[in-house]
This record gives C-alpha cells, structure tokens and sequence, in this order.
C-alpha cells in the first residue's frame, strides 16, 4: 500500500501547485534518460508518476483519501485494469505536462534528438599548454585534431553517388510516430522516433562507399586558436563549428579548448599579482645594491636601497599578469631574503669578527607579524 503523500514527499493538505512542483523535481531526478536506464531509478519514476497521477487529480484524489488505493482499484473497475504504472505510461504523463520531446530536451539539456532536424555533431575537447609569458602577453596556439566533416563523395547526404535520400513513408518525413494510448487515466498519444528511418525523416535506398551512409568522414585539422592575455588554466575556450559534423548533414559541434597554464617555477601566482624571491646578501642589504630582476615581460633592473630588511617586500607595478579583458595589470612583488653565508673562508670570518665590533645591536624581538600575513596584504588577499 502506497502512500502517496510520502512518495512525492508533500503534506496531506497540499494544493495542486505543491502537488506538481514535487513531482516535476523528483520525477527529473528519477528520469530514465538521466540515470541511464538504472532499474531502481526507473522504479522510482514510474512509483512517484503514479502519485502525482492520482493527487492531482482532484476526484481521485478525493477516492484515494477516503479508501486508499483500494478505492480507486474498485472505481476504476478490473475491467478498466488499474495497475502499477509500466514506464510508458509514466513517460506519457510526464511528457503532457511537462513538454514534449522539444522542452524535454530542454529541460535535459540535450541528450535526447529533438525531431527529425538534423542531429548536431559531438563537441570536441582539446588541451593546450599555456607559459606563464603567454598568459602576460597572449598567444596564438596552433592546435592539430582528428575530426569528422561531411563526407565529400555524397556531400554528407549518406545516400551513393548520383542518389539522394527520400522521404521516409512510414512517418511522412517527420521522423516521428505518434501512437493513442489507452489507460485508466484517459487518452495519452506517445510520440516516439520513427523507427523506420530513425528520427532523421530521410531513408536512403543505397549507402555511400565512402562513409557507409553516414555523411561523415575523418581528416586532419589545424586551427589557430587566439588566447587572450591573463587566462588561468579554470578557463576555456569554444571554437564554435569547430567539431565533429553531424551525421548525415547535421551542424557541426564545437571545438572545446581547455587551457593549462604550466606552473613557472621562478613565480608564485595570485589572481593578477606575482610573488618572486630574491635572495641577497649581507652587504648588499647593507649597502644597497642594483639587480635584474625576471618578469614575464623581459628581465627588470630594481634599486634595493641600503639597509633593505629580510622579507621586505618591492613591487613592481604593472608586471604582473594582465586582468583577463581589460587592460590592466597586477603588479610583481620582490620579497627580499637576506642570505646567511652557510661557510667563511678564514679572511671572511676574520672581515666578520671585526665587523661584529662595530655594528650595532639589533631591535628587540617580539610577536611581529609574520611575513605570510605581510605578504597576504601586500598580494591585497
Ligand atoms: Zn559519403
Ligand atoms: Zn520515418
């Protein structure tokens, strides 16, 4: 005995509007074409399809509330056969309230041939490798693939040299076939692709040699493909048309570029901003000193001036990566890491014994703040 109230998870005293939302939800999360024909999906279907047959329905609601499921198997009479859903009546009622084939693509996003159009090629996937300095400045990629473009022998038609498809009979070129279906619950017409030609309207008497009636055949292909300056590898890029052909005639897919942007071991990446460690030496955080300094535009002089601290931060502005569309730029942040010499040769310990005489005493130390918390403010995070 079937709760109906529990299957579509909705109160007793639900109105028709809660009634149909519950069911549109689960009835798309249990549809065959989303579990791939899974049995306990397909159970599910068919058992909250039947619910919402019954709840929305305000006479049988009113039989089922007063003597369950028993009461509506007794109306409806054995004659008339009220019976558990099979999945075609269930696919039917969804389909009459909820669209037929065309927004039931829709609502699927694809997955299933609308009519008896042409059916869209596949999309394609490509990856292409990114440096870091393509990323600043932009690049055009070339990409090499294997793809399938209309057949040149039949012109994608299918049909042999010197033949052309004709309309299917069995459908009238429709590719559809439209069948009245009877059950407790009223008149249904199911529409179905016609098996005689397959959904396409079109049957073709002799195949192609070439393609073997399929329209299509493989080649080779290069496409440029333009990359915008300032991409990161979540980005991606559709070259429209650029994939698999429809069969028989059908439009092309697209061409999917995903973009891999390789790590550059000499930068740590933020958004827009750079990190680079550049390490110096005693004296020259000291003294000051003049150095070069990488950047994804070419190598940079910077003036560290004299007594530089460790983890102190330069920035060079406007070298980091460009903001993907617009034209401005992030900037490139210097962190300076004083080096502590690991050996002395005796003249240098000799240099630094002497100098330890003259140089004065530290500051005090304390809870400063660390340097990632520097960093985080400097990278604006
Ligand atoms: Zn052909
Ligand atoms: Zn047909």
């Amino acid at each position: 005995m079937n709760d109906y109230y529990a299957v579509l998870d909705v109160p007793r005293d639900a109105d028709e509007a809660a009634i149909k939302k519950a069911y549109r939800k689960l009835a798309m999360r249990y549809h065959p074409d989303r579990n791939g024909g899974e049995k306990e999906a397909e159970a599910r279907f068919k058992e909250v399809t039947e619910a919402y047959e019954v709840l929305r329905d305000p006479e049988k609601r009113r039989i089922y509330d007063r003597y369950g499921e028993a009461g509506l198997r007794g109306r409806a009479g054995r004659a008339q056969g009220f019976h558990p859903f099979d999945l075609s009546e269930a696919l039917n009622v969804f389909m009459r309230d909820f669209g037929g084939f065309a927004g039931f693509e829709e609502l699927f996003g694809g997955g299933r041939r609308a009519t008896a159009a042409e059916r869209r090629g596949n999309d394609l996937r490509a990856a292409v490798a990114l440096a870091l300095t393509d990323v600043a400045g932009g690049a055009r990629k070339t990409l090499r693939y294997k793809v399938l473009v209309p057949c040149e022998t039949c012109g994608g038609s299918g049909a042999k040299a010197g033949t052309r498809p004709t309309g299917c009979g069995q459908c009238g070129g429709t590719g559809q076939v439209r069948r009245a279906q009877r059950s407790v619950f009223g008149q249904f017409v199911s529409v179905s692709p016609c098996p005689a030609c397959g959904g396409e309207g079109r049957v073709i008497a002799e195949t192609c040699a070439i393609c073997r009636g399929d329209g299509r055949t493989r080649i080779d292909r290069t496409v440029n493909v333009d990359v915008p300056p300032g991409v990161s590898s979540e980005n991606y890029i559709t070259l429209r048309g650029q994939g698999h052909a429809g069969p028989r005639g059908g439009p092309a897919g697209d061409l999917v570029v995903m973009l891999e942007v390789e790590d550059d071991p000499r930068f740590v990446r933020h958004g827009d901003d750079l990190a680079y460690e550049l390490p110096i030496s005693f004296s020259q955080a000291a003294l000051g000193v003049e150095v070069t300094v990488p950047t994804p535009y070419g190598d940079e002089r910077l003036k560290v001036s004299p007594g530089t601290q460790s983890d102190s931060i330069l920035r060079l502005k406007g070298r980091g990566l460009p903001h993907l569309g617009s034209a401005s730029k992030g900037d490139l942040h210097v962190r300076i890491s004083v080096w502590t010499p690991e050996r002395l040769t005796p003249e240098s310990e000799r240099l630094f014994r002497e100098l330890a005489l003259h140089e004065g005493e530290p500051p005090a130390g304390g809870a400063g703040r660390s340097f990632w918390n520097r960093m985080k403010e400097a990278l604006g995070a």
